[in-house]
């Protein structure tokens, strides 16, 4: 590891504990942990996180520099902006820190959400890409779950970081989020090597959907993983859930709520359309079996077969002959 490695590393774990000491014990911060509390987070979890708050009062340049840190380094961190003058401005004013830590749980970077609504600016800014940040490479909360992983032989992918710790205090802890984009081969790679199976837990709302079936279709082509989705619903995200019906009703959800691949395209595919129509009923068909023609396993397209016979009350000779020409053009 080269030693400006080493120094934009120090620089990331020092600037998260100190804007984790704003958070929790300056007057600065009481009003980001009020809203921390606020949303369901308790001071252990805010530790085990390592959240923090950055104020608008300008710190760290004066911190760093005060460690004998030279301006180079400074730009180089991306914790700064650089004005027209050549001065630097704080990359994070008035939000609130999610530490990115590599997998052995060194901080490489931070994504920040705004504490107050402000139609100007993105609700989550992350830093930028640096000598140890990459965000392709990145997987949230990696470095806690890699072991849960490991031993239940499955992840959970979410949509957003509070959406991970919302899980994780309900206690279903093999939580993950990517940075905002949909999995990298990277990422695939890095979860391939310790689990079987990946579930896409996105959120309940149209968007989450859409990038579900977006996520599905990247991942199937790439990777053996089993793939599965954890439906929430009243088109809630898992933290709006949480907060709704409580950290054991959520537990059951993702212990019970698993849907295969098949299963969530026939709820996916069903909510854009009117099925008490043929037309629609026709277009339905033609996707589900357009998927059911990526599935290998015979027993799982006979099962989907059967209930699509029974439900449109047509031959299942029918589908199948319907499917097979799905299957041939697949090659
Ligand atoms: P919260 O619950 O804090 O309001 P969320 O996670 O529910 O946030 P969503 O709007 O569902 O927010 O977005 C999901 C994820 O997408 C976020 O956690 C974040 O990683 C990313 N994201 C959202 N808005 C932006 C943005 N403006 N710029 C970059 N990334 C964003
Ligand atoms: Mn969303
Ligand atoms: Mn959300
Ligand atoms: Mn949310």
């Amino acid at each position: 590891e080269s030693s400006e490695t080493t120094k934009l590393k120090k620089m990331y774990n020092d600037a998260a504990h100190l804007f984790n000491h704003i958070l929790v014990n300056t007057s600065m911060g009481e009003q980001a942990l009020d809203y921390l509390h606020k949303r369901g987070l308790d001071d252990a979890m805010i530790e085990e996180f390592n959240l923090g708050y950055a104020p608008s009062k300008e710190l760290l340049e004066a911190f760093f520099k005060e460690k004998g840190l030279d301006h180079q380094l400074l730009r180089k961190s991306g914790l700064f902006v650089e004005m027209q003058d050549g001065s630097f401005k704080e990359r994070f004013q008035n939000r609130v820190l999610f530490p990115i830590r590599d997998p052995r749980g060194e901080t490489i970077a931070f994504s920040g959400r705004l504490l107050l609504k402000d139609d100007k600016k993105p609700k989550y800014l992350n830093s930028p890409e640096t000598v140890i940040f990459n965000k392709r490479k990145v997987l949230f909360n990696f470095d806690k779950a890699k072991s849960k992983i490991r031993q239940y032989k499955s992840a959970i992918l979410f949509e957003g970081f509070m959406d991970v710790l919302a899980a994780y205090r309900a206690g279903v802890e093999n939580g993950l989020a990517s940075m905002g984009t949909s999995l990298t081969n990277e990422q695939i790679y890095l979860l391939e090597r310790i689990t079987d199976r990946l579930d896409i837990c996105y959120d309940g709302d149209d968007p989450g959907q859409h990038a579900t079936a977006r996520a599905l279709t990247l991942l199937e082509p790439l990777t053996k993983m089993k793939l599965g989705v954890l439906h929430i619903p009243e088109k809630m995200d898992p933290d709006e859930y949480v907060k709704k019906y409580g950290e054991e009703k959520f537990k059951q959800l993702a212990q019970s709520s698993h849907e295969t691949v098949i299963a969530f395209y026939m709820r996916y595919y069903e909510q854009e359309r009117n099925l008490a129509n043929e037309a629609d009923q026709l277009a339905y068909l033609a996707d589900i079996l357009q998927q059911l023609a990526k599935v290998q396993s015979p027993v799982e397209r006979d099962i989907y077969l059967n209930q699509l016979a029974k439900r449109f009350g047509i031959e299942k000779i029918n589908l199948e002959s319907q499917l097979q020409t799905y299957v041939n053009k697949l090659g």
